[in-house]
């Protein structure tokens, strides 16, 4: 199938090329110049564990090509899926500046059957305007909107695409519906369907989904909190609760709070949606609010240990929002970061991949190469994010290396009573 993905961010690019991984004739088109100019020379925009190897070998066997030539894009293919960005706007709605645009852009170019693909995360009602859009500047053409959210993970955005636990497709025709599961036939197993429903209940089920994960987390956080108070250790009580089959075990762990390009923004978009609509969003603003808390709640912690930032030197092992992306987006670092700073404090910095993007947000850090060195002269260590080289380290070169033996450790990845034995002082979240 000739396939046309507008937008290649994240997930514009992880879609188009594992599109054309699965066969298809995939031309990415995006209106960033130097990204097109990036990936035309196998370089990378994004850090995405395999990506690099998939563009390569796709562009290789002529399945996948990048341009900025919009119109082209548009008329060579029939199916054209929508991946733009739909960032917060000022009043916490979704700005829909550049879905707009592209509807606009695909209207201009409608030259035959098309079906167009909603894949950016848009409101409830979006794929109606699209339509409208679309209507309007093609002066009538033949075409369907289909909403086909997606649910990839940074740092697993392959896997969650090629092997997803759903597909949802929202759809108003037959016609589009039969393309839109061939194009999908190749990923979906028995046990992984595909749902398909009304357009409106597709466009609900991914702000709906996002909204419950980040529920979960601040739920944790807040258990974290009393657990705190009351001597429990979090950890043993996020397990025990996911032991329950009701419950499940995935997104209960405390830790920073959530980032991301997407929670932050998508919690927010669907309060505005239900004050929109009349509904009073009494959880949703509260998962934001503890979220927000339990970003700034490391710097208490950590004058716990030094009370006198002014002039010490803090260093801080992770930078990403999440482990395995170099997404700086809505970082709880930032949050943490920048605190510090305020106080006085230095900051040594060690991120795998974030650095670049972080060098873009925050300033007078030092960066170091690997964790340890990053340790040296510094009066506490603070980990923000759980990359998976921090777990197994060994803990006596983190203590040869500290001036202080002071560990925060905002994702609970070392046990309290192993560190307290080994002589540090440390504080975890929720123990
Ligand atoms: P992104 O900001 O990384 O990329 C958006 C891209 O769209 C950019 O490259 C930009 O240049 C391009 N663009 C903007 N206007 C354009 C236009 N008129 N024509 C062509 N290209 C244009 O965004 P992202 O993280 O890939 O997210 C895209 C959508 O997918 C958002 O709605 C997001 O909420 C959703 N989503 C993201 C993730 C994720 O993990 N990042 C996961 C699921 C869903």
């Amino acid at each position: 199938m000739k396939i046309t993905v507008l937008g290649i961010g994240y997930v514009g690019l992880v879609a188009g090329t594992c599109l054309a991984e699965l066969g298809n004739d995939v031309i990415c088109a995006d209106i960033d110049k130097k990204k097109i100019f990036q990936l035309n020379n196998n370089i990378m925009p994004i850090y995405e564990p395999g990506l690099e190897e998939m563009v390569k070998r796709n562009k290789k066997e002529k399945r996948i090509s990048f341009t900025t030539d919009l119109d082209y894009a548009v008329k060579s293919s029939e199916v054209i899926f929508i991946a733009v960005g739909t960032p917060p706007g000022k009043d916490h709605r979704a700005d829909l500046s550049f879905v707009k645009a592209v509807a606009k852009t695909i209207g201009k170019n409608l030259n035959g059957y098309k079906v167009i693909v909603d894949k950016s995360t848009v409101p409830v009602g979006t794929a109606d305007e699209v339509e409208r859009i679309i209507k309007e500047t093609s002066k009538g053409g033949n075409f369907d909107v289909v909403s086909n959210p997606e649910f990839l993970r940074e740092g697993s955005a392959i896997n969650d695409f090629l092997i997803p636990d759903r597909v949802v497709i929202g759809s108003k025709t037959e016609k589009a519906r039969k393309i839109m599961e061939s194009i999908y036939r190749g990923i979906t197993r028995a046990d992984k369907p595909i749902l398909f429903c009304d357009i409106r209940s597709a466009e609900m089920i991914k702000y709906a989904s996002n909204a419950m994960l980040t529920t979960r987390i601040s739920f944790m956080n807040e258990i974290a909190r009393l657990c705190e108070k009351v001597g429990a250790d979090v950890k043993i009580v996020s397990k025990g609760m996911g032991l329950d089959n009701r419950i499940g075990p995935r997104f209960l762990q405390a830790g920073v709070g959530y980032g991301g390009s997407c929670f932050p923004k998508d919690v927010q978009a669907l309060a505005m949606t239900m004050e929109d609509n009349g509904v009073n969003s009494k959880i949703l603003k509260a998962v934001e609010e503890v979220n927000k808390e339990q970003k700034a709640s490391l710097l208490p912690k950590i004058k716990k240990l030094v009370p006198a930032l002014k002039g010490k030197t803090i260093a801080i092992w992770g930078l990403a929002y999440k482990p395995k992306t170099d997404d700086m987006r809505e970082a709880p670092s930032i949050t943490v970061i920048n605190q510090l700073q305020k106080e006085g404090a230095k900051i040594n910095a060690f991120d795998p991949e974030a650095e670049e993007q972080a060098k873009k947000i925050l300033k007078n850090i030092n960066y170091f190469t690997n964790p340890i060195d990053t340790l040296k002269g510094c009066d506490c260590l603070v980990i923000v994010t759980e990359w998976n080289e921090f777990r197994d380290i060994d803990k006596n070169k983190i203590k040869q290396n500290l001036k202080s033996p002071n560990i925060i450790d905002g994702r609970n990845i070392y046990e309290p009573k192993e560190m307290k034995e080994l002589g540090f002082n440390y504080i975890g979240v929720g123990r």
